[in-house]
């Protein structure tokens, strides 16, 4: 490619510790999984309930493989809507205490879609600084004023509301952030989004399965209600194991969504197949609590061992346990003599988080033992120093 400089860009990348490679894993998704032929113990899923390998949704989706086939074939305002996704759609709508929801091909495409449809020129976005990058590229794409505040700044953020002339405000969180694993304030969201007539929209891609007693998410861990928030963003790739996204809310918000969202309409619909297998997993989310049970005993042990080994972690009751380092290619050197003694642990590094403050990010799902959290702190022990 003529004046691209492609060699000298991922030259600079990879003096600067920031050039990314994939790992390639031969086996399922699991808290043990094998690279390059050697199995080792995965502390970076976002698998949190062990439910993507899960035989009952592994079953689901065979089953529904032999009755709806395995593409769509159309998008879902043409003839690609098979009562699959409205089945499911209803089952999340249930779930979550919304009128309506509609499902998305991806969560990244679900915010877009959103954002989008909903704001335009002469609107605002507020969004936290820390927000996913689907939440801040939608606001960035609406064309809307895009505003961001410090990091779960209430102050920062009534300050940007207050200032604002805009007639349309969207407030947008993560329910928990992605990097950090701490739960935004959605309490004092909920009141500021009153106090100044902005609706609210929340994503809770990390929430979902893991907090609240039936895994409903930040809204129920807060005991707060559906019709707190406007709108509600979940995906299916994390805590449900399977793919896809949903969006829920009023019936006005979702039907103007079918209308509008543009990566709705523009796009096949996910595989029936896979909407079946997520309605597999709904259930056994929902109803087996043991499995949240176990996580959070686990993120406890994980957490009282990392503090007595004086290790730098942040301040999350979430399944994302982040330990600061600080130094891009100091962190890419832990995580890479983590996994020469059988530990994967991705190290995350700039653009993701901002510079100088790259870490290793461990995430703890239902399927690891006790013995595997052990076995993770010994070895942080000998790496970090
Ligand atoms: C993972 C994630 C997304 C993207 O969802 P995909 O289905 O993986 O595209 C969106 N928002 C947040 C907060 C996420 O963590």
């Amino acid at each position: 490619m003529k004046n691209f400089a492609l060699r000298t860009r991922l030259e600079t990348l990879k003096q600067q510790g920031l050039y990314r490679s994939r790992r390639i894993i031969e086996s399922p998704q699991s808290s043990r999984i094998i690279i390059d032929g050697c199995e080792c113990l995965n502390f970076c899923s976002n698998d949190y309930l062990g439910l993507a390998n899960h035989p009952k949704v592994v079953q689901a989706f065979q089953a529904a493989t032999n009755i709806y086939g395995v593409g769509s074939g159309s998008a879902h305002l043409i003839c690609g809507h098979s009562v699959a996704h409205h089945n499911l759609e209803a089952e999340i709508a249930a779930f979550t205490g919304n009128e309506r929801a509609v499902l998305f091909s991806t969560g990244y495409m679900a915010n877009i879609g959103v954002i989008t449809a909903l704001l335009g020129r002469g609107d605002a976005v507020f969004e936290d600084k820390l927000n996913h990058a689907s939440l801040l590229d939608g606001g960035l794409f609406s064309g809307a004023k895009f505003k961001r505040y410090l990091h779960a700044d209430m102050q920062n953020l009534a300050n940007k509301l207050q200032t604002s002339t805009a007639q349309k405000k969207l407030i947008i969180s993560d329910g928990v952030f992605s990097m950090d694993g701490d739960i935004a304030p959605i309490k004092d969201l909920v009141k500021l989004s009153q106090q100044h007539q902005a609706a609210l929209m929340l994503d809770d891609a990390h929430g979902f399965g893991v907090l609240g007693a039936t895994g409903a998410g930040t809204l129920e861990h807060n005991a707060l209600q559906a019709t707190d928030v406007d709108i509600l963003v979940g995906t299916f790739g994390k805590a449900f194991g399977t793919a896809g996204a949903f969006v829920a809310g009023s019936e006005a918000l979702i039907e103007t969504l079918i209308q509008a969202a543009r990566t709705y309409i523009y796009t096949t619909a996910m595989p029936a197949a896979i909407a079946v297998a997520t309605s597999a997993s709904l259930k056994l989310l929902m109803h087996e609590t043991w499995r949240r049970e176990t996580l959070h005993s686990l993120i406890m042990q994980f957490k009282q061992g990392a503090t007595q080994l004086g290790l730098q972690l942040m301040p999350s009751d979430s399944a994302i346990q982040p330990i600061l380092i600080g130094e891009t290619n100091k962190t890419v050197a832990i995580s890479q003599k983590l996994l020469q003694l059988g530990f994967l642990v991705t190290a995350i590094r700039p653009p993701t988080v901002s510079p100088d403050t790259a870490r290793l990010r461990i995430t703890l799902t239902s399927q690891h033992k006790t013995q595997d959290v052990d076995a993770l702190l010994t070895a942080l022990a000998q790496v970090i120093t």
